[in-house]
């Protein structure tokens, strides 16, 4: 080849790896990752919208599930994936409790990835298994001042806003329960479903249809307003736990550097998706709320975890409640 068809050779690769790179994208499946276990209320929000995403996007999506450290072991595997477009992260609170559990976290919140937006909002649920005496929350009270570390208390690990929440609880009632710990809620549901837990707080996109079909007991709502879809469901702060409001909200990611021509047309795929009746029918059903259009912007996600990290972290090491 002569030396001028080389540099010919050489300027349409990187034409074609710079401007028109991504103009077919996506040009294959796109992994889509969830920190916890298949079949929980992670995973379902993720496999909803990854449905439609994939008829807007004509690629499948394909959802992975990357259990371990509370959302930590998924995280990290992000921040070190290929920033190609074709690996996108779905989490949770845990996105911002992470510095202040995880002493050694090997990435940075805010620093080791690209942001896409937010997608739902999900209020959590007090349950216990059925055959636990208390059948109230008044009644949960006194028994669990009488049971205290008797209680086990089932979660998806440090990071996991089931761990949040059941620290709040054991805070806000003064006591200290036995904590088990899952990859994830779905398989601490089935513990307290075969009984081999006691307690769980989770959210209403895994515990509706436990509650509807009154296989566990259902103690109270866990954001400070009651919801919608449980209109006579007490929150806990009405029912003595003043102030107690937990809520899980749910964004998306991808890694650093992922291009910003892809990004965009993710995001604008996730916007459409958040749009559509399957998605919208489905999440009204379980509870969720999507988030404002203005929430679904990958600027105003970095806001939301910016804030969400300054006001856990001060609370959760008050709490001592890191890990290592
Ligand atoms: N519900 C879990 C949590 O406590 C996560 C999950 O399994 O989806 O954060």
């Amino acid at each position: 080849m002569s030396k001028n068809i080389l540099k010919l050779t050489g300027i349409a690769i990187a034409l074609s790896l710079t401007g028109n790179a991504y103009a077919a994208y996506p040009e294959r499946p796109i992994t889509l990752v969830v920190p916890f276990a298949a079949g929980g209320p992670t995973d379902v929000v993720a496999r909803t919208l990854g449905a439609e995403l994939g008829k807007i996007l004509n690629q499948p999506i394909v959802v992975e599930n990357k259990t371990g450290a509370g959302g930590t072991v998924a995280a990290n595997h992000i921040a070190q994936s290929k920033p190609d477009g074709y690996t996108y992260f779905l989490h949770h609170n845990g996105m911002s409790t992470a510095p202040a559990l995880y002493k050694n976290l090997k990435y940075d919140p805010l620093s080791s990835f690209e942001y896409v937006g937010e997608v739902v909002d999900v209020p959590m649920t007090l349950l216990a298994r059925a055959d636990l005496p208390p059948n109230n929350m008044q009644e949960f009270i006194e028994y669990a001042k009488q049971n205290g570390e008797n209680i086990n208390l089932a979660n998806a690990g440090p990071g996991a806003v089931s761990q949040l929440c059941g620290s709040l609880l054991q805070q806000a009632l003064g006591v200290k329960f036995t904590t088990i710990p899952y990859q994830g809620t779905a398989p601490a549901m089935s513990a307290l479903l075969g009984k081999q837990v006691d307690v769980l707080c989770d959210q209403t996109t895994q515990t509706i249809p436990h509650i509807d079909a009154k296989t566990v007991k259902f103690y109270g709502v866990t954001t400070k307003d009651r919801i919608s879809k449980l209109p006579d469901a007490p929150t806990l702060h009405e029912q003595g736990l003043k102030d107690f409001d937990v809520k899980v909200w749910h964004g998306i990611y991808a890694p650093k550097g992922t291009p910003e021509a892809v990004i965009t047309t993710f995001n604008t795929a996730l916007k459409q998706a958040l749009k559509t009746d399957a998605f919208k029918n489905k999440m009204a059903d379980l509870g969720a709320e999507i988030v404002s259009e203005e929430r679904q912007s990958p600027e105003s996600l970095k806001a939301w975890v910016e804030s969400e990290i300054k006001k856990w972290g001060p609370i959760l090491q008050a709490e001592g409640m890191n890990v290592n």
